[in-house]
């Protein structure tokens, strides 16, 4: 049964299934029965009905409502014959009006086996119009006409949609699951606040001014990172919880300025422990919302083979396809582009020595694109007949490129695609092409999930811009400790005891083994250009709380909406957020964000500045 569904339909037949039958029956005047539990079964039975209608038709001298609700779809049935009055009532019922409707149970002589109710109808002897509705702007159903924007204006009908409930319901599941696993392992879900104190932790802050404290301002929690390590000293040993996080962040289709973290903390853990107690989660997951079992240890990819091998740190494991490097074999044969570049780069497309100028120029253009940020594509085909075809012939002999061909363990048919520039821009740019050739030749399978853990990461990260370190994770990621003797001497060297959970190239979480030592955890803000003053003012609470008995902890955070998403095989997760905001951080439902009166800012002693108000 499982094979013949998607793993979505799985979830989702279960969904249906198990609220069917409510635990707990109405026993009120609306409804008997909801819109989605009545079978053949119960032909005969008096019911009442409430719910929405979706579509009326009159066939003769019949007029039939399909009435929806969360649970399903009914067929209503008025007959023009038996009872005209009522008939010509219904025949004016709109879209989405509110009825509850009262009839008999009746098998269909038409019947629709594509729904659960679709054996019987509703012969109705009554109803009653408990609210009407102007005509949707969209038509609710999963193919609507509606666009993003107007669905977003009217999230409130788009969520009336099955697809867009069935997205949330998923995400009521997943929850459920989570806690259950992460209580039966002992963790305790604690809540942290909302509003804390702003501290630089990789992205913009969310800040709240105070009213009752003029000139000072709150911090909505990009996570609550720091929090978590306080449950450590205070002696709570698993922590978690279900967190909604602030990100001021240009947005992409899987951000939104706030999301929701899977956020877990451990005490007396190395970082094997917490990769075995996290596995289990993501394969309990697996198991219980897809019906997938990962029997083998997810692959663990030191993170410099993860970007030597696919150019990225968040790697695709559904396809081969790695990266080779060129850079010394197409030296001095006096072709400048390559002579001249850092870093020469090249993939293999299996059986696409046959792709023709269009789609070679398609190739160029997108690896042009400002976000990939190559200066141009070269491409060698490995013909049939064993002869290569390339735009660097004048160059290089067929003998040279066979060289080329032979580290890529190219065969004939296969296309080889190099491009040559900075190391930094060029292995990221064919991560980029990779995953297009990857999706193009129908790899990157959405009923197929490698998970993996990328370790081994660099503590620190150099930004030229700034002329400093910044942290890769976040200032409180320990070093491993083999390195710590490098901080000071040698910052870019040092190793964190860092990890990411990556599936599909989709980075699930990460975490980390954190700094407990206060001493350490000073010499971190140190290297990360914090003078002692500078540390004590914004870390003051928890270099503090070091000193009274920090045990070894670490921990990591998932990303809710992602895994969501991507359990509803779907790449960007605003479905799966009831209320979401759009690309420019606005809730266009709520119309926000909006100004606030005069008295309001008087309150909070905050004026415009004067450029601001032209
Ligand atoms: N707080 C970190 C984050 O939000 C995750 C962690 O290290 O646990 O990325």
């Amino acid at each position: 049964m499982i094979k013949a569904f998607s793993g979505f339909e799985v979830v989702f037949l279960e969904i249906i299934n198990s609220y069917f039958y409510l635990k707990f029956k109405e026993n009120n005047m609306y409804r008997t029965h909801n819109c989605g539990e009545l079978r053949l079964a119960d032909k005969g039975e008096e019911v009442i009905l409430c719910g929405w209608v979706q579509r009326s038709r009159d066939l003769g001298g019949m007029t039939f409502v399909d009435l929806h609700d969360r649970y399903g779809i009914t067929q209503l049935v008025f007959n023009m014959e038996t009872n005209s009055a009522l008939c010509e009532r219904a025949r004016k019922l709109g879209r989405e009006f509110v009825i509850r409707a009262e009839g008999r149970v009746e098998e269909r002589s038409n019947k629709n086996l594509k729904l659960l109710t679709g054996e019987i109808e509703i012969v109705v002897n009554e109803f009653s119009i408990l609210n009407k509705s102007e005509i949707p702007p969209f038509t609710i159903e999963d193919d609507t006409d509606g666009g993003e924007e107007l669905r977003m204006k009217y999230r409130y009908l788009d969520l009336r949609r099955n697809c867009i409930r069935n997205n949330i319901i998923l995400r009521h599941k997943v929850a459920l699951e989570v806690r259950r696993y992460m209580d039966e392992a002992g963790f305790i879900e604690v809540e942290t606040p909302v509003l804390i104190k702003s501290t630089p932790e990789g992205a913009r802050d969310f800040v709240v001014p105070s009213r009752m404290q003029p000139r000072t301002f709150y911090a909505l929690p990009q996570s609550p990172q720091t929090l978590k390590q306080l449950l450590m000293v205070a002696g709570f040993d698993r922590y978690f919880q279900i967190v909604r996080c602030f990100r001021d962040e240009d947005l992409r289709a899987d951000r939104q300025p706030e999301f929701t973290q899977i956020d877990c903390e451990m005490s007396f853990v190395e970082r094997d422990d917490i990769l075995y107690t996290f596995e289990g989660l993501a394969k309990n997951l697996f198991r219980h919302i897809m019906g997938i079992e990962f029997k083998d240890p997810f692959i663990k990819l030191a993170y410099n083979d993860a970007i030597v091998n696919y150019g990225t740190d968040k790697p695709d494991l559904r396809f081969g396809m790695k990266i080779s490097d060129l850079t010394e074999i197409v030296k001095n044969h006096g072709f400048t582009l390559f002579d001249t570049s850092e870093f020469v780069g090249a993939i293999c497309a299996k059986r696409c020595s046959g792709y023709t100028r269009k789609q070679i120029d398609g190739l160029t253009e997108f690896v042009k694109k400002p976000q990939i940020g190559a200066r141009g594509l070269i491409y060698v085909k490995y013909e049939i007949d064993g002869n290569f075809k390339s735009t660097v012939d004048k160059f290089y002999s067929q003998e040279d490129i066979k060289r080329w061909a032979d580290r890529l363990k190219a065969m004939p048919g296969d296309l080889i695609l190099i491009l040559a520039g900075e190391r930094k821009t060029t292995l990221s740019a064919l991560s980029e092409l990779r995953l297009e050739m990857g999706e193009r030749l129908g790899l990157r399978k959405k009923s197929e999930f490698v998970p993996l853990w990328v370790v081994d990461f660099p503590l620190l990260e150099w930004d030229d811009e700034t002329k400093r370190f910044y942290a890769m994770h976040h200032p409180f990621t320990s070093p491993k400790p083999e390195d710590i003797h490098l901080l000071e001497e040698d910052p870019g060297r040092v190793m964190a005891n860092a990890y990411d959970l990556v599936i599909n190239g989709v980075e699930i979480g990460g975490g980390s083994v954190r700094i407990h030592d206060a001493n350490i955890q000073k010499l971190m803000f140190k290297v990360l250009g914090f003078t002692d003053k500078e540390a004590d003012e914004q870390f003051g609470f928890l270099l503090n709380a070091f000193k009274y008995g920090a045990p070894p902890h670490g921990g990591i955070a998932f990303g809710f909406d992602r895994w969501v998403a991507m359990f509803g095989g779907q790449d960007s997760i605003r479905d799966f957020i009831a209320f979401p905001k759009n690309n420019s951080g606005r809730d266009v439902m709520l119309d926000t964000p909006s100004t606030i009166s005069e008295r309001q800012l008087d309150e909070l002693r905050l004026k415009f500045r004067e450029e601001e108000l032209l």
